[in-house]
């Protein structure tokens, strides 16, 4: 570490132990708080540790701050899936309601420069709130060194030490590898390379049936590419309620994505400019083999920690790579180093890395954080969309909880019905007794949005009765909610 620290030339007329102590001690940097990697996790949590008058600096080792989720994640392919929705509306939906645009033409650099200019956007905004906030950024890879101690390999050259009295692990995720692919980020694809194809491909093939793959496999499908969805499970959706993964299902067959559920994945083969995957059913065995210009791998994620030295500080993993927590303060089996986000257990998802960084930070301040995980909403942005908080019907059998059911769905509310646009429904499970709202399961237009209102709800503890005699805009979509609400507790008025 020592090599690469420059030494002043005014210390060089003196001895060079002197020199070398020097050197070390001007280049340490103290803080309060350092957090490692500046995703919605760490940079969130620099902020709230800024806020509250720790001194505070932010590693991170990309050129932009802001993580997975800014970068190649919740943003970019955000903005594809909204743009992609507006070129399959102009092509195939306007006309039937009286808006003729002439010829519809995809003008590919620009639709991708559009989600750059998105991502630099929010990521240069990252940069901002850390200079208001005063949160040094220290752009480098750090590694732990002890328990206070972390050395950074500067991205501009050079190693530069920091010492700090807290230490908070946000190094995220990345994309799971799946044997037999080999990744070029061209034809093989993770999740990153499907943010930037150079060219719609006519033939597709998503592996894995979860979020990352239903959203990126729907960007392309939009833009013309024959997309087959192979998923080993039955089901798609990743954990979803059965009803509304089989909606979700039948809705995106509408759209033209093909499905191969309950098929497992052999291996790759590239051949004439094509790949050629091998498959074979689940439980029949029955090989096959699909050929595709572009396969995209979307089987999940695991932790990211290369480099991160945890050996160095006696911090283990579990067998998923998940970086092991000692109690509930997010503490890892160094009491001075915690860890939050993608990076340790729980759902990979932005929102939740973005609670744990507020509380852990509370905890090393105040004493006290909390983050509750019977309500982490999760979204899938699609369309239509499909949002979920709390308890699956599946689950609550499986726990034997009484529950009840409260449906209703978009074909009988208005604001739906008035802007075409009403394929899906609102599903409510509630406390048999108590009628508390134990989970919300939305397939439809603005799920994502109208999942908010159940998560409000089971923060405060609420009951179907309560949001069913809360007045609720008209007309709206979420008056669809409400109803859903009714039909739990009493009946709805509209089906
Ligand atoms: C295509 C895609 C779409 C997604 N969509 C959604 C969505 O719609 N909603 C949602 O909630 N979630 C979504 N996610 C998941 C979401 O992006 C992650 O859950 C979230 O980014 C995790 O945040 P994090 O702070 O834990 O880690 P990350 O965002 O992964 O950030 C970690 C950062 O740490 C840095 N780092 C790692 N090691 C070091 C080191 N040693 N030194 C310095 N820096 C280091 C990395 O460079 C990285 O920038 C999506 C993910 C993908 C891939």
């Amino acid at each position: 570490m020592l090599r690469a620290l420059a030494i002043p030339r005014a210390a060089a007329r003196v001895s060079p132990a002197w020199q070398l102590a020097r050197a070390y001690s001007s280049a340490t940097k103290e803080y309060d708080t350092v957090v490692i990697g500046a995703g919605p996790g760490g940079y969130v949590a620099a902020i709230k540790a800024a806020q509250l008058g720790q001194k505070t600096a932010c590693i991170e080792k990309r050129e932009t701050l802001g993580g997975t989720c800014l970068n190649v994640g919740c943003i970019p392919s955000k903005a594809l899936l909204h743009n992609s929705h507006l070129y399959h509306e102009a092509k195939h939906g306007f006309a039937k309601r009286g808006i003729d645009v002439g010829e519809v033409k995809l003008n590919l650099d620009q639709f991708l420069a559009d989600k750059d200019k998105a991502v630099s956007g929010l990521t240069r905004g990252i940069e901002m709130l850390f200079k208001k906030n005063k949160v040094d950024w220290i752009k480098g890879a750090g590694t732990l060194k002890s328990a206070n101690e972390i050395e950074v390999a500067l991205n501009a050259g050079g190693v530069e030490s920091v010492s700090a009295k807290n230490i908070i692990i946000a190094t995220g995720s990345e994309p799971s590898p799946f044997p037999g692919f080999e990744i070029d980020e061209k034809q093989i694809v993770t999740s990153t390379g499907a943010l930037a194809l150079d060219k719609v491909p006519e033939r597709m093939i998503v592996i894995g049936g979860g979020v990352i793959g239903l959203e990126l496999g729907s960007v392309w499908s939009r833009l013309g590419a024959e997309v087959t969805v192979v998923e080993y499970l039955p089901a798609i959706g990743a954990g979803l309620d059965a009803e509304v993964a089989k909606a979700f299902q039948r809705a995106l067959s509408k759209q033209g994505i093909k499905f191969k559920t309950s098929t497992k994945v052999i291996g790759s083969e590239k051949k004439d400019g094509k790949v050629v995957v091998s498959v074979e059913g689940a439980k029949t065995g029955k090989p096959e083999t699909l050929e595709a210009d572009v396969v995209l791998l979307s089987v999940g994620r695991r932790p990211y920690t290369e480099g991160l030295g945890l050996e160095n500080v006696g911090i283990k993993a579990d067998a998923k790579g998940r970086i092991e927590m000692a109690d509930g303060q997010f503490r890892t089996a160094v009491p001075t180093i915690r860890v939050i986000g993608d990076a340790t257990v729980g759902p990979m998802l932005a929102h939740k890395a973005e609670e744990e960084g507020i509380a852990a930070v509370e905890h090393i301040t105040n004493g006290y954080g909390h983050v509750n995980y019977n309500v982490i909403p999760s979204v899938i942005y699609t369309h239509p969309e499909v949002a979920c908080v709390g308890k699956t019907e599946q689950q609550l059998k499986e726990e034997g909880v009484k529950f009840k059911i409260g449906s209703f769905p978009f074909a009988a509310n208005s604001r739906a019905k008035t802007i075409d646009d009403a394929e899906g429904f609102v599903k409510i499970i509630t406390d048999a007794e108590s009628d508390r709202i134990l989970g919300a399961h939305i397939i439809g237009p603005n799920a994502g949005e109208m999942i908010a209102e159940a998560c409000l709800a089971m923060e405060y503890g609420g009951s179907a009765e309560d949001v069913a005699r809360t007045c609720h805009a008209h007309p709206t979509m979420s008056e669809a909610f409400k109803e859903a609400c009714m039909a739990a507790f009493a009946k709805p008025i509209h089906f």
